[in-house]
């Protein structure tokens, strides 16, 4: 019987060094993501060249961590052996109006993911876990009565 498999999460910055600025920013206390410096749109995930005009280096600018649910999944297995502890755990993925609706993922940490719906109004919350070198982006609902009929 072969041991269940798990998955090394590129928790902080890639080799490249393409996405070290985000990684930074959360550091630092904030969400940061791509913008093209010429013609001012969003990009993420982090790119070399703008792919509406072609400008190279885009530039990192601070993004309110306020958005809506567009997708989310729970997980009932602990495939990230970091978050085994969590499970069952949901994942968002975040709509930012602040950048151009780009979509962020991060985990659901309120008082009951388990009633979370497309639509939540959620904050970004960085949080550096024990151990861990750099913190992560989490999500909360703004509501957070938790319990729904
Ligand atoms: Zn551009």
């Amino acid at each position: 019987m072969s041991e269940t498999p798990t998955l090394e999460l590129p928790w902080g910055p890639a080799a490249d060094g393409l996405d070290r600025p985000y990684w930074e920013g959360l550091a630092e206390g904030e969400l940061r993501l791509q913008r093209c410096g010429n013609c001012r749109e969003w990009i993420w995930g982090p790119q070399w060249i703008c792919a509406t005009c072609h400008t190279f280096d885009p530039i990192w600018e601070r993004v309110e961590p306020v958005g809506t649910v567009y997708a989310w999944a729970r997980s009932h297995y602990p495939f990230i052996a970091e978050l085994a502890d969590r499970v069952p755990y949901v994942t968002v993925l975040v709509e930012l109006p602040g950048a151009g609706n780009r979509r962020v993922l991060g985990l659901l940490v309120d008082d009951a993911p388990e009633n979370v719906r497309i639509g939540d109004q959620v904050t970004g919350h960085i949080e550096l876990d024990p151990g861990a070198t750099w913190p992560l982006l989490r999500w909360r609902r703004v509501d957070t009565e938790g319990v729904r009929e």
